[in-house]
């Protein structure tokens, strides 16, 4: 068997060790002759998989007592739906950052249910405050910390005054560590980095939660799903059980603060490289550069084909950009490790030295 470095932006890598002891214990977890997959969700073994998962979740990203966690169906985005249905009535306004193809999704959704403002929008830089037009009565604020495709990032959390803010941080969760008590409700489709598709994770303040429309979806209510400890219906045990390895790898790891530098390194280096070379271009202003998605382009477009076959061929996948925006993009999530961002530098030096 051999590994490749996968820099899909999602589904994306798994720590190998995690894929490693799911393997170990799919037939027969913890001695019980069964695999976690054919339990049932309210049996003792599965809420213990799932007691842990929101204590480990909560103490990585130092969750204050006052929120509640949600493991639910439908990914990040049902909660651009879930959010409007839960925050206000027909006719309400809500703040929107838009700066990229989530934010715009986002907000998208939103329009259906309320009046959206656009706060401020850019694609390659965040808009300077100053220029940001906060509507006074908005029911919250959203933004999406991490633009996965445009591979732009906040690295400083917006300050709204006491306006709820809400952040789909689907690309950015668990990368580095963040002041959860800023933010009114925080959500993430798993699959970037916190296990395999088909579980969101929300993290929304109590004050937030008890206010859904009449009509809003049951399985979308805030509310339901707290009282039933994400267990209003079946919930995605697999994805959920994953997630819980990757928490106590994370952990193991030693925690977000460690991560991150890590983290860090490895975009920096990247971006160090691309940046000091006349063959690849990131379009995003420098301090705006994201450290989990680098987008970046060649000088000469009519390579990309021949870039993108002789990449695959040397084990380095999927670096072909989103169809918006072209060229090619780097996911670095927190399971790629060190030497694939150092086996891609190596790669793009010996390809910018054969065409260049
Ligand atoms: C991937 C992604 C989504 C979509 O997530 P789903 O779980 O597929 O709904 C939303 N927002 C951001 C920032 C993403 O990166």
């Amino acid at each position: 068997m051999s590994r490749v470095f996968n820099f899909s932006a999602g589904p994306a890598m798994l720590p190998e060790p995690v894929m490693r002891q799911a393997q170990a214990e799919f037939l027969d977890w913890h001695g019980t002759g069964m695999s976690i997959m054919e339990m049932s969700h309210r049996g003792k073994e599965f809420s213990q998989v799932a007691e842990e998962s929101e204590a480990d979740l909560r103490q990585l990203m130092g969750i204050p007592d006052n929120y509640r966690v949600l493991f639910l169906h439908g990914g990040a985005t049902m909660q651009f739906s879930a959010i409007p249905l839960n925050l206000t009535r027909p006719g309400d306004t809500v703040d929107y950052f838009n700066t990229g193809a989530w934010s715009k999704k986002a907000l998208n959704e939103a329009k259906r249910y309320a009046n959206v403002n656009i706060v401020a929008e850019h694609t390659t830089e965040i808009p300077d405050p100053s220029t940001w037009r906060l509507s006074d009565n908005a029911k919250y604020v959203h933004y999406t910390p991490n633009e996965t495709i445009g591979g732009l990032q906040f690295h400083t959390i917006p300050d709204v005054g006491d306006k709820p803010l809400i952040a789909d941080m689907s690309s950015c969760i668990l990368s580095e560590p963040i002041d959860v008590s800023k933010f009114g409700m925080i959500y993430a489709g798993a699959q970037k980095n916190i296990g395999p598709a088909g579980i969101a994770i929300v993290i929304v303040r109590e004050d937030l939660i008890g206010h859904a429309r009449e009509d809003c979806p049951r399985l979308l209510d805030w509310k339901v799903q707290a009282d039933a400890g994400s267990m209003d219906n079946t919930p995605a045990t697999f994805p959920w059980y994953m997630a819980s390895l990757v928490f106590k790898w994370l952990k193991a790891q030693g925690g977000l603060e460690k991560i991150a530098e890590i983290n860090r390194r490895k975009a920096k280096k990247l971006y160090d490289y691309i940046d000091a070379s006349d063959f690849y271009h990131n379009p995003v202003r420098p301090e705006d550069r994201s450290i989990m998605n680098v987008p970046f382009t060649l000088a000469d477009s009519s390579l990309d084909k021949v870039f993108l076959q002789e990449s695959d061929q040397a084990g380095l996948k999927n670096l072909k950009g989103h169809r918006l925006v072209g060229g090619m993009r780097a996911s670095i999530y927190n399971a790629m490790p060190e030497e694939g961002v150092d086996a891609l530098i190596e790669f793009m030096q010996e390809f910018a030295r054969k065409y260049g």
